[in-house]
């Protein structure tokens, strides 16, 4: 062996694939903390489910591997979702992570300009999306304030959103890889998969992480923009994930273990016990019965078609019908009863 420094695992890493898991890890000499995230059913069910053009499930599927990622570091109890919200032919992805790993995800469209962005081969997440915002939220209930982190989505990826978040909001070296797949067998139906690769520089002193500031904007011109040289770690971890094909990160013969081994084994990789997740929605009989009793009852009686009122949940499609008798609200005081 080359370098007897080197750690050697304690055990060999699965050969293949551990679906629906989240695999933390650590590269200790460099200060890196990752995660690696397989997705089959899960991603497959929601997506099929949900039966949108191709290009809009990759790109869900894709916010949905980001979401996995950045949801399933959160060491609370709680959900995060991380929606987007642009002018483009994709209007809206809202991807719902409840701890400790249950997910549901939907898209927002207009059919019409997906197809002739499909048409025009201009169906990339940057086009899809166009310009707005994504936002993340935390949320830990109702007696807790919610973080929300935002951050410009300008035509790019949503790699490169996440890149800017953490650059800007958090400041912490961040590199995020994404892949979303169908997977084609003969004779059943396509099924979707996806991954994804996280990697952040996370030195014990803090200067190491500093990153450039931001453009100085309307300063004086001759102005040099801030430039700091990146530290050697970083640089050697960033160029080593920009290595991982997408191939990598969906095959179901690569295993998570397998991926951070070939990428980190000269420097000792640390694997942590992995995540599991599932596609789940969080809508129930009772909580669609007490949004409807929230409604005014005008709004109630807009709804009702051949005499029940029908609620469709927009994540799972499972949909709830009540008589309108059954859902009446409580009469605020002072309120008249028009029907008295
Ligand atoms: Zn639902």
């Amino acid at each position: 062996m080359a370098n007897p420094h080197i750690e050697i695992p304690v055990r060999a890493p699965a050969a293949t694939s551990v679906d629906d898991t989240v695999l933390p890890f650590e590269v200790a000499a460099l200060d890196l903390r990752g995660r690696v995230v397989r997705l089959g059913p899960l991603v497959d069910e929601i997506l099929a489910r949900h039966n949108y053009p191709a290009p809009v499930s990759k790109l869900l599927g894709e916010a949905i591997a980001l979401t996995v990622l950045l949801g399933s570091a959160l060491k609370i109890e709680g959900r995060f979702i991380l929606q987007t919200q642009t002018d483009g032919p994709v209007r809206m992805l809202i991807i719902d992570f409840r701890s400790p790993g249950k997910i549901r995800a939907c898209a927002r469209f207009d059919a019409a300009r997906v197809a002739a962005a499909i048409e025009a081969g201009k169906a990339d997440a940057g086009s899809l999306l166009g310009r707005g915002h994504l936002a993340m939220t935390i949320d830990q209930g109702a007696d807790t304030s919610r973080y929300q982190g935002l951050v410009a989505l300008d035509g790019g990826s949503l790699e490169d959103a996440a890149h800017e978040y953490f650059r800007s909001s958090e400041q912490i070296p961040t590199r995020v890889r994404l892949a979303v797949a169908e997977e084609l067998s003969a004779g059943a139906r396509h099924s979707w998969r996806a991954g994804g690769m996280l990697l952040q520089f996370l030195p014990k002193s803090p200067d190491r992480a500093r990153v450039a500031d931001l453009h100085p904007g309307d300063a004086p011109e001759g102005t040099a923009p801030h430039a700091l040289p990146e530290d050697d770690a970083w640089v050697e971890g960033r160029s080593l994930i920009e290595t991982v094909e997408d191939l990598e990160l969906i095959d179901p013969a690569m295993s998570s273990e397998r991926l951070v081994y070939r990428l980190f084994h000269e420097r000792g990789v640390r694997v942590f016990r992995g995540i599991d997740v599932v596609a789940e929605c969080s809508c129930s009989r009772p909580t669609v019965e007490a949004m409807l009793k929230s409604f005014p009852q005008d709004d109630r009686d807009h709804m009702v078609e051949d005499g029940m009122i029908s609620v469709t949940c927009e994540f799972c499609s499972s949909t709830y019908r009540f008589a309108p008798e059954d859902v009446q609200g409580e009469p605020s005081p002072g309120q008249s009863d028009d029907k008295a």
